[in-house]
């Protein structure tokens, strides 16, 4: 039915739809339309919504303001149309409360010619209806973990439509997502987005999520990023953050790798704070995790807050993995706060 009316032609108008993340972590869009195609983001109005009905505003000052920073072609609608990621902003000129992402910007170019790289793996959950894992039996548990981690086969993996087509939508509007596999969990899978520069990846990671959202949407299927979506033995979901600058990468990168190290240790706290909520029922020593209380870092040891992968260590350079964040935190604070560690501050 839909298909005969997407065919029809806009008569050289366009649809942008515009994306924010509301009060609670969460994605919200609304969509406008232009008189004809755009070229680059600095093109798009500014625009706003009502900041009452998504926790961002109170209601005797409720506008927020749209500002559009990145864009891309549009899945969905396919032609000229665009999704576009925005930040939120007041009308006293401030980033609104939940705009995590203007600080992150601000220390990205600031430090921008250490040329810093994140590859972040984002694992999630599917549910079904009744918000349980979907394929798992309606009133009991599938068999013991093991079969499912990169598994093939009826019984084994669930809802392989979803991920397939979350993929290609994610390539078609130049998402750099680098890979994809089923988990340790039946019904929860990780992508992986990057390496992408600097605050690109909070942008592109945060708009994987919403065609993540989307595609489920029209599979009747629920997303959740809880990073323990299930009590016990199984497997908690995480947002494993790939980390390296310039000096990292040439010769002898191990030493700036080991600074790094030292000044993560300091600001363990502090960075466990922007990590996700719920975060500590995942971080339980347990299940590939650190425990949530002490810094750890070694080579090749997943049970490490930080691993460095063996390749890293025998070649002297390469990349470090931050294994803490949770799958529901903001890529813009962890980000923003990895490089504010390593670099140093900057007043924004
Ligand atoms: P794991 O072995 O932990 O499952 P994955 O293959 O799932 O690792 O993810 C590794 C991530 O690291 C990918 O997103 C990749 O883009 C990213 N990555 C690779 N090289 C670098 C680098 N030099 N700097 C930052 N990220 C990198
Ligand atoms: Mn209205
Ligand atoms: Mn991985
Ligand atoms: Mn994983
Ligand atoms: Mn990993």
């Amino acid at each position: 039915m839909l298909q005969k009316y997407l065919q029809l032609p806009q008569k050289g108008k366009i649809i942008a739809e515009y994306v924010w993340i509301d009060g609670s972590n969460g994605l919200r869009s609304k969509c406008k339309t232009l008189p004809g195609p755009v070229k680059s983001v600095k093109e798009l109005p500014e625009w706003n919504f009502d900041g009452s009905s998504t926790g961002q505003a109170p209601g005797d000052n409720s506008d927020v303001y749209l500002r559009p920073v990145a864009m891309y072609p549009d899945p969905f609608r396919l032609g000229e149309n665009i999704m576009v990621m925005c930040e939120t902003w007041m009308s006293d000129g401030k980033p609104n409360a939940y705009n995590f992402r203007h600080d992150a910007a601000v220390l990205m170019e600031a430090h921008k010619e250490h040329d810093i790289w994140f590859g972040l793996e984002q694992e999630y959950t599917l549910l079904d209806d009744f918000g349980w894992p979907y394929g798992w039996p309606k009133n009991g548990f599938p068999a013991p973990q093991g079969p499912y981690y990169c598994g093939v086969g009826t019984g084994k993996v669930f809802c392989r439509d979803i991920v397939e087509a979350h993929y290609k939508a994610c390539l078609y509007s130049g998402i750099n997502l680098s890979g994809t596999n089923a988990e340790v969990m039946p019904a929860q899978w990780e992508y992986q987005v990057g390496p992408c520069t600097g605050i690109d990846l909070g942008d592109q990671l945060w708009m994987s999520r919403f065609y993540l959202h989307r595609i489920a949407e029209e599979f009747g299927v629920k997303v959740t990023f809880a990073p323990k979506p299930i009590p016990g033995d199984w497997n908690g979901a995480g947002l494993h953050t790939n980390v390296s600058t310039k000096e990292m990468r040439e010769d002898g990168g191990m030493k700036a790798i080991e600074k790094a190290m030292e000044a993560l240790s300091k600001r363990h706290t502090e960075h466990m704070k922007v990590y996700g909520e719920g975060n500590e029922s995942r971080m339980t020593g347990a299940h590939e995790t650190a425990s949530y209380d002490k810094f750890t870092w070694g080579v090749a040891n997943r049970g490490a807050s930080v691993r460095v992968n063996r390749a890293c260590a025998e070649e002297g350079k390469g990349y470090f993995e931050d294994r803490r964040p949770a799958s529901n935190a903001d890529p813009y604070q962890i980000t923003g706060i990895i490089v504010e560690t390593m670099l140093g501050k900057v007043e924004g």
